[in-house]
């Protein structure tokens, strides 16, 4: 077995758990975290522990919470020691007019999409630091480079995460840490079963490779961030078929 630990947030489907999928295959330890899907959380740390025999810890619980995010970093050092990757990949999607957004709205969107990322970064870097090595990968959006309408919010939250990884990563690489970002564009996940066949079909239609991006796409490119590439940080590495 590896003695490797990686925590990924938002684990219970879509991009989450394909990273999980991909993370388990190879050994490592896993810590891995819901909100909502205790049941398919579960259903996968039985399926991983089954197949790939490796060490599982769940945490459910809101990761726009600080003390929630806290206690399940410390848990899991106590567990694990240490933590060698962590992807901060849950994230929730707010479709509408900025005036009809609510005070409510936007304060869950900026705790869940951006306020964690902090959260687990605060507590998770200084045992990176102590052993002076970690990888961090944002899951982050090309929205968050160009804005889309619709989605201010959603893009405001991927763009304070573009800029995060940046100042993140001139911080850390000293230590040699890195921290990288990958933007995904449209991902074949639920986040985007809003869409309806026509939707969906004329979107596929704007985009250069003629298609949506695959949850395990975006697994690959994190597993080859967080496996190797120890000079390349601070970087956003768009995921979009082209579509930007
Ligand atoms: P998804 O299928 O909706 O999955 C989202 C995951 O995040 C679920 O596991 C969900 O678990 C979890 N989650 C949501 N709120 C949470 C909270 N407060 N605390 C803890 N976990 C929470 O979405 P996805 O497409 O895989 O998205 C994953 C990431 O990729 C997000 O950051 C998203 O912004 C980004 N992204 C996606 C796309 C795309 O086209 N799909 C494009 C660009 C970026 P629960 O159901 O249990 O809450």
């Amino acid at each position: 077995m590896l003695n490797k630990t990686v925590c990924i947030t938002g684990a219970s489907r879509g991009i989450g758990r394909a990273i999980a999928c991909r993370f388990a295959k190879e050994g490592y330890n896993l810590i891995l975290n819901c909100c909502h899907s205790a049941n398919l959380l579960e259903e996968l740390k039985d399926e991983l522990t089954r197949q790939y025999h490796c060490q599982i810890l769940c945490f459910v619980g809101d990761v726009g919470e600080f003390s929630f995010v806290e206690q399940m970093i410390k848990k899991s050092l106590a567990t694990f020691k240490h933590i060698d990757i962590l992807i901060n990949n849950a994230g929730i999607a707010h479709i509408g007019l900025l005036s009809d957004m609510s005070i409510d709205d936007w304060n869950q969107l900026v705790a869940t999409n951006l306020t964690s990322v902090f959260s687990t970064c605060k507590y998770t870097v200084p045992s990176m630091v102590q052993k002076k090595s970690g990888k961090i990968i944002n899951i982050s959006s090309i929205w968050g480079i160009s804005g889309a309408s619709c989605e201010v919010a959603y893009s405001a939250c991927k763009g304070g995460i573009n800029a995060f990884t940046k100042g993140l990563a001139k911080e850390l690489a000293p230590s040699n840490i890195q921290v990288n970002a990958i933007a995904c564009g449209v991902i074949d996940t639920e986040m985007n079963a809003c869409f309806s066949a026509e939707e969906r079909s004329a979107l596929e239609d704007e985009i250069p490779a003629g298609r949506y991006g695959t949850p395990e796409e975006v697994a690959e490119l994190a597993f080859s961030l967080a496996t190797g590439h120890p000079y390349l940080t601070g970087q956003i590495i768009t995921l979009d078929g082209g579509y930007l």
